[in-house]
């Protein structure tokens, strides 16, 4: 069996339905709820109902997927099922789905009763490399992402690789865009690695390094308040273009393709003020570029890209806030650009896909 130790829990690896069934044993919950929206709910709950015994006891609570979905309503929702079914404080929360189930779950659980157990089953690339470690639970306001949440971590995170054999392309593309940058900021062999990835037969163990990367930030920085701020690499402006895209493209980026994007353009600006070689630039160019999709940026969406960039939480007065890469494998935090120098790394990226 193979374990990650995180805050207080643990990040259980391969044979994790007997991991599970052993966790249940050992806790004795006086009732057991698995979450999961409609695609999960047909593609893994049977999947994880097959890997138990028979005399598992459970109710289901389904959402409709998607993160237009990760609201108050559905939340209330979560918390009046609970209720109705009869759910006290030693009662149990399983959340199988996606970053939209595992975060709106470990929200409606940590303030249901001021607290119920809840565990971590992630079933997308994303969720299993990113979302279900670390403890940020959550839900969306007003098309604000994540603004109410809580930091609470789960009792333990199971993780599985078959559950994406079910999963688009797509959605596995986008997935990969955190794994990579989990080994742009810390881990140089690593993506030597991650960049052979065969997504028709995902290797859990590349999942495996991806989540020991995340947990060894995480753990030294529980609430975001230093080192933690290096896994915003990419995502002050890929955040920005992924925002932009979602109000105006028919068909918008994904999560990670945006965050793909983000990442050449500040990788760009790691070389332009901090210290980046040349050489690793166009590595790292070329790695994202092999996967993800060209997107054509326009030069009249970069003072919108912007403005969405000051609205962020993370950014004071009228610089930008940036992770940055000092080398493949290691980075840093708290750079504060300007926009012209904002606006450079879009048309870098403009002028690199129109090569
Ligand atoms: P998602 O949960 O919306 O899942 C994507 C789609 O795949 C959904 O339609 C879902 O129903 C479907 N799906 C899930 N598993 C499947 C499977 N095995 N087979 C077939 N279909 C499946 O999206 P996501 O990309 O997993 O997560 C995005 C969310 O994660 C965002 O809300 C983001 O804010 C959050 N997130 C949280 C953290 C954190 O630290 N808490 C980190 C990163 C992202």
């Amino acid at each position: 069996m193979k374990t990650i130790d995180s805050l207080g829990y643990s990040i259980f690896f391969q044979n994790q339905f007997a991991s599970l069934n052993r966790f249940l044993k050992e806790r004795s919950y006086s009732k057991v709820f698995i979450l999961t929206d409609r695609n999960t709910g047909e593609q893994c709950l049977p999947v994880l109902i097959a890997g138990m015994p028979v005399d598992f006891e459970y109710d289901i609570i389904e959402v409709d997927p998607g993160e237009e979905n990760k609201n108050i309503d559905f939340c209330i929702g979560i918390w009046k099922m609970l209720l109705d079914f009869g759910a006290d404080r030693n009662s149990l929360l399983i959340n199988l789905g996606g970053g939209v189930v595992t975060d709106m779950g470990g929200f409606a659980a940590s303030t249901f009763k001021r607290g119920i157990d809840f565990v971590q089953m992630p079933t997308t690339l994303l969720s299993q490399v990113d979302a279900s470690v670390g403890g940020k639970t959550g839900i969306d306001m007003d098309s604000v992402k994540n603004i109410i949440g809580t930091f609470t971590q789960p009792q333990a995170v199971f993780i599985n690789a078959d559950f994406l054999k079910t999963l688009s392309k797509r959605q596995l593309i986008s997935g990969y865009a955190e794994m990579i940058k989990h080994a742009f900021i810390f881990d140089a062999d690593y993506f030597q690695e991650v960049k052979g990835i065969d997504f028709d037969d995902i290797d859990e163990e590349l999942i495996y390094r991806s989540v020991e990367i995340k947990n060894k930030v995480v753990t030294q920085d529980p609430k975001e308040q230093g080192l933690r701020k290096i896994l915003n690499f990419g995502h002050t402006i890929g955040h920005a273009v992924e925002t932009y895209s979602l109000n105006r493209d028919a068909n918008p980026l994904l999560h990670g393709e945006a965050i793909a994007i983000g990442m050449i353009c500040e990788a760009y600006l790691s070389y332009q003020y901090n210290g980046l070689k040349e050489g690793q630039l166009a590595e790292i160019v070329k790695a994202l570029r092999s996967i993800f999709p060209d997107y054509q940026l326009k030069s009249e969406s970069f003072s919108d890209l912007i403005a969405i960039m000051k609205n962020d939480k993370k950014n004071t007065d009228d610089n930008i806030g940036f992770a940055l890469l000092k080398e493949i494998g290691h980075c840093d935090f708290n750079h504060y650009l300007d926009e012209d120098k904002i606006k450079s790394a879009l048309t870098y990226y403009q002028e690199t896909v129109s090569e």
